[in-house]
């Protein structure tokens, strides 16, 4: 059950950035790292079940700190919007290891020797202080602090010895956020498989430093010996995309991947119907089906008016009724925002096709924003951190 933490509207979403925003810089750098409590006041933006589905962007979240702040005092704030960015680009290179982390869980799942294990760590009753707490808070409130993130997989990986991609599953079916590229990249980069051999070891004095006191579990590993893979494969270059033509007629599909439409397409009265679809069985956990059902009415609300031509809201990628919304638009395309690495992005694919065999084109637009920073995230994250100032500059943000 999710709390009333984050109301699923981009109105809410704009309050809880314009509230922020004057905290982007030194407050922000110097708290970050504390996790005080579900309740307690807090350093961090909690924008990230918002930014997930695009309800505000990355753009506007930096263009709203800069008002505030200066590139460079507001420096590590961004550096943290823009590692959602890079693990974005990173995935979209490397879609095996999406693939791979699915195939592995339910390998997992299937070879389990110990459930009970697993049943004790995600119902919060394995008896460690903090871990079992995290547990609770997750499924309770769609939500958890980074820190708390980093503690709970490196303990459930280096403490409880359990299968890394049960563990990543379990933030997928109850964050508000859950997020492919993020939350698989970030558990592989807690084993140990992400940059080969680096590991993170969650430890009692940091646990205790960072809660304030709140948690010094006893018990925890005391090293973090790296996991290992089979090789992974080079990176593949980035799906093109047609540019986006506003002069050819067309029906807008948004998907719950990226619902903030008035911000990719300059005029949304260029279409002559709109559809929002969120499809449940394409998102893990209901805190997150809940949220995304609830912004997508808010979306049609925000747009209706604006599109010319009928607007509504659906649970299926369904080409049948989206072909029939174009024929009765009169119209032989449909126009969505890119939707990155994950179901959307396979319901789409399947989409495309079925659409193709009616005779209609299923256009995807990428944003300005991923276009120009996915080109730097083929390797590490340090050369692309290199390139923040001028691809900001680029996106018009100084
Ligand atoms: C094991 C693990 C799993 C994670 N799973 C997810 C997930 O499924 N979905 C998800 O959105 N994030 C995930 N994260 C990243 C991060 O924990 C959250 O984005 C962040 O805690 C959100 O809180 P916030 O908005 O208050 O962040 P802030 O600290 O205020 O940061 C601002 C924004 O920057 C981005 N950001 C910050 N830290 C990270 C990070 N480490 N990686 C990527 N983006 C970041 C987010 O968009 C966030 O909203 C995971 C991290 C770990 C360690």
């Amino acid at each position: 059950m999710v709390d009333q933490s984050f109301p699923p509207s981009r109105n809410a979403a704009l309050s809880s950035l314009a509230q922020f925003a004057a905290r982007g810089a030194h407050t922000y750098a110097s708290g970050r790292n504390t996790d005080a409590g579900p309740d307690q006041p807090s350093a961090v933006s909690r924008l990230s079940p918002y930014v997930r589905r695009r309800i505000i962007t990355e753009h506007e979240i930096v263009a709203t700190v800069l008002t505030h702040h200066s590139l460079q005092a507001a420096d590590k704030f961004i550096q943290e919007v823009l590692w959602r960015t890079y693990w974005k680009g990173w995935l979209e290179m490397r879609p095996a290891i999406w693939t791979r982390f699915l195939a592995d869980r339910d390998l997992q799942r299937d070879a389990a020797s110990d459930r009970r294990a697993i049943s004790d760590a995600e119902n919060g009753l394995t008896g460690i202080e903090g871990f079992d707490d995290w547990s609770r808070e997750l499924i309770q409130t769609g939500y958890l602090h980074n820190h708390a993130r980093m503690w709970f997989a490196s303990i459930w990986i280096f403490t409880l010895r359990l299968p890394w991609a049960l563990g990543a599953d379990f933030f997928l079916r109850h964050l508000i956020d859950a997020d492919p590229a993020s939350n698989t990249l970030s558990w592989r980069w807690v084993a140990g498989l992400q940059t080969a051999g680096k590991t993170y070891l969650a430890t009692k004095a940091n646990i205790a430093r960072y809660t304030n006191g709140r948690f010094a579990p006893d018990g925890l590993a005391r090293e973090a010996i790296a996991l290992r893979e089979p090789p992974v494969e080079p990176p593949r270059a980035l799906p093109t995309v047609a540019p986006y033509d506003a002069r050819q007629p067309a029906v807008l599909l948004i998907t719950d991947e990226d619902m903030h439409p008035e911000s990719i397409f300059p005029d949304l009265s260029v279409f002559k119907a709109a559809r929002v679809v969120v499809d449940p069985n394409l998102l893990w956990g209901d805190n997150a089906r809940h949220f995304a059902h609830a912004a997508a009415a808010d979306t049609v609300s925000r747009i209706a008016s604006q599109v010319d031509g009928p607007v509504d809201l659906a649970d299926r990628l369904d080409a049948k009724s989206l072909a029939d919304a174009a024929e009765a638009a009169g119209v032989k395309r449909i126009v969505t925002p890119y939707a990155p690495v994950g179901p959307v992005a396979d319901g789409l694919a399947h989409l495309a096709l079925d659409l193709a065999s009616r005779g209609i084109i299923l256009d995807q637009v990428r944003r300005e924003w991923d276009a120009r920073f996915w080109l730097y995230a083929a390797k590490g994250f340090f050369p692309f951190k290199d390139r923040i100032p001028s691809v900001l500059r680029e996106c018009g943000l100084t």
